[in-house]
């Protein structure tokens, strides 16, 4: 059986795909978690540009329970996008100090491939946001 040829961002997916799955849960990895929740506002210059100022930054709030994937990366604004906001070290740095809130901002730094603007375009959007912890021990 011939296996049918994946361009670069289905392999990527794939391979994004099993990680995921592989990922251990939140429970496992930090016991002492109870809920995390992230709260983002996603931006860019060039999406105001783009729509004459019809853009609105994109604001979204993630969940995560014990039962969760300790899994968490997140898409870039543009879905043309090949960039990806990570944030594993903040959320471990914030367990091992026990910290319950923490904010900051991850710049995109991917690479954008729109057909209609041409490809190898870099990403300008960032992601502003807070993470907030319960720990099952708190107060
Ligand atoms: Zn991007």
């Amino acid at each position: 059986m011939r296996r049918s040829r994946s361009n670069s961002k289905e392999i990527k997916s794939q391979v994004e795909h099993r990680d995921r799955s592989l990922a251990s849960t939140i429970r496992e990895l930090y016991p002492n978690v109870k809920e995390i929740v992230f709260d983002f506002t996603l931006d860019s210059y060039d999406a105001r540009a783009l729509s004459s100022g019809r853009f609105k930054p994109d604001k979204k709030i993630h969940r995560f329970l014990p039962s969760g994937k300790a899994w968490f990366e997140f898409p870039c604004l543009f879905s043309e996008c090949d960039g990806r906001f990570k944030l594993r070290e903040e959320i471990q740095n914030m367990v091992a100090r026990h910290l319950v809130e923490s904010s900051g901002t991850k710049h995109c730094g991917g690479t954008q491939h729109i057909p209609t603007r041409g490809t190898g375009l870099s990403c300008d959007a960032w992601l502003d946001y807070k993470i907030t912890i319960t720990f099952h021990d708190a107060g």
